[in-house]
């Protein structure tokens, strides 16, 4: 990096420690780095060397090799054996430069052999370069360990791919996400964990990408279902980066998003329920009433729609309170609902006091025949209506539309039926089901109802 190696130009505090049993050359020595702005420290023995290299941990050690007692490749073997100065630079300094010395130099792990008399400027110009390299490769090592710091700890989920799909790296974040231990992951294929349609276009874009780097686009961020290990799909968004390291890589970033997805389904199942009584609302009606609609056409069955209005419900609230009204709906309402048992029945709350019921593949015949069962069940839950001319219990009337779907026609005939039927039993004394059989060719009277 070039800021280590300028750090250093403008830095001249590295700390050196010369060892030599010969006064002169430390003397010599000492003087020549202390010129070079150096701290420096000195030892005329090795085991001096060892423990001055223990306390202060130079930047770099200057080492004779024939010393008396222990020599220069002991103290060099005894540093590098020892974890606190074996990464210090150690150069040997000798007047034995035969090529076997300066190899078991190197072999004991030396980083440069300068040979005796010395020339002082060949020996500041060494220690320089030992210095800039050992800097540089410090901010290396810094580097390296504050990005291993943040991807071991982040909590985005981060992936290395191949350009074949195979994955060569992951951090614990994507492992914990994804249920796996650590580097059972790499080497699997990003299929693995995609369905086959995604996979393939991941695959693609890395293809495209391999074959062309500089014309390829960034692929972004996209929201893909992933499978845990325990066979369970999670959702995430992945946002992928390509890199050209040698070989063509895609960095790929995963944010768990399921949290996020389940409230915004719980949001979307609340936005479908009336908050009163808990069963569908109007909108979700409306919008079922439109699938089944269309199902009907394909298959030729009918649809029974099944309408329901509270009697004198505005006489039971004005008798027994506003409160008691909500009450005697929310039991009203899960009455009616017990009767949509099919997936494609619907019973929904379509405003006030008034209910729908859908019934697909339902003929006239069954649907008022499951119309009287309803009026019939809210008539036995015996709820009084102290003020109701009709009973003595709360009541309902309903009207009940059957219809064959057909190009021409709309939902809203449909309930244009009903509603006559339902208006029907009104007149008619209420509590009671009437009904009207909407064949294709009444139409015209519905269509003429609509319009008005
Ligand atoms: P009919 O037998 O002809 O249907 O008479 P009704 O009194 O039931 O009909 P009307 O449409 O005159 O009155 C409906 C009443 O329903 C009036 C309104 O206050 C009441 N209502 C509508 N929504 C709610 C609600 O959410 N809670 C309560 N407690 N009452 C409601
Ligand atoms: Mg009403
Ligand atoms: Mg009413």
């Amino acid at each position: 990096m070039n800021s280590g190696s300028l750090s250093f130009a403008t830095r001249r505090d590295a700390a050196i420690l010369i060892v030599d049993d010969a006064p002169d050359n430390l003397g010599t020595l000492r003087k020549l780095m202390v010129e070079q702005g150096y701290q420096t420290f000195v030892a005329n023995s090795g085991e001096r060397a060892l423990k001055i290299a223990r306390r202060v941990h130079p930047d770099l050690i200057l080492l004779d090799i024939m010393m008396p007692g222990m020599d220069g490749y002991e103290t060099c073997r005894q540093l590098k054996s020892h974890a606190s100065t074996q990464r210090i630079p150690v150069i040997f300094m000798s007047a034995r430069t035969g090529t076997d010395d300066v190899v078991a130099g190197f072999d004991l792990g030396a980083v440069d052999y300068i040979g005796k008399p010395l020339r002082l400027p060949e020996v500041c110009a060494r220690v320089r370069t030992q210095l800039q390299i050992r800097s540089r490769s410090e901010t290396h090592e810094e580097q390296a360990e504050r990005l291993r710091t943040i991807v071991n700890n982040m909590a985005e989920g981060l992936l290395i791919i191949e350009a074949d799909g195979r994955i060569q790296f992951t951090n614990p974040a994507c492992d914990k996400y994804l249920g796996y231990q650590h580097d059972q992951l790499a080497g699997r294929n990003i299929a693995d964990l995609l369905n086959p349609l995604v996979a393939q276009e991941y695959l693609d874009y890395f293809g495209r990408y391999a074959a062309a780097p500089q014309s390829a686009h960034n692929h972004g961020t996209r929201e893909v279902i992933i499978r845990h290990r325990n066979g369970s799909s999670v959702c995430m968004d992945l946002t992928l980066t390509p890199m050209y390291l040698r070989q063509p890589l895609f960095i790929g970033l995963l944010h768990d998003i399921t949290h996020h997805k389940q409230s915004e389904d719980a949001l979307q199942r609340a936005a479908m329920v009336d908050p009163l009584t808990k069963i569908a609302n109007r909108r979700h009606f409306d919008t079922f009433l439109e699938k089944e609609w269309q199902r009907a056409m394909r298959s030729g069955q009918p649809l029974s729609l099944v309408v329901l209005d509270v009697d004198h419900f505005k006489l039971y609230n004005d008798t027994l309170g506003h409160p008691a009204g909500d009450v005697c709906l929310q039991q009203v309402a899960q009455a009616i609902a017990s009767h949509a048992h099919r997936p494609t029945d619907l019973a929904a709350r379509y405003g006030g006091e008034e209910f729908v019921l859908l019934f697909a593949e339902t003929d006239a015949g069954k649907a008022v025949h499951l119309a009287e069962a309803i009026r019939g069940h809210i008539e036995a839950l015996q709820i009084p209506h102290p003020r109701s001319t009709t009973s003595a219990w709360l009541t309902v009337s309903i009207g009940v539309a059957t219809i064959h779907p057909h190009q021409l026609d709309n939902t809203e005939s449909l309930f244009v039926a009903a509603d006559r039927a339902l208006y029907v039993a009104k007149e008619g004394g209420r509590n009671q089901v009437q009904s009207t059989r909407t064949a294709s060719a009444s139409l015209d009277t519905v269509k003429a109802l609509v319009m008005r």
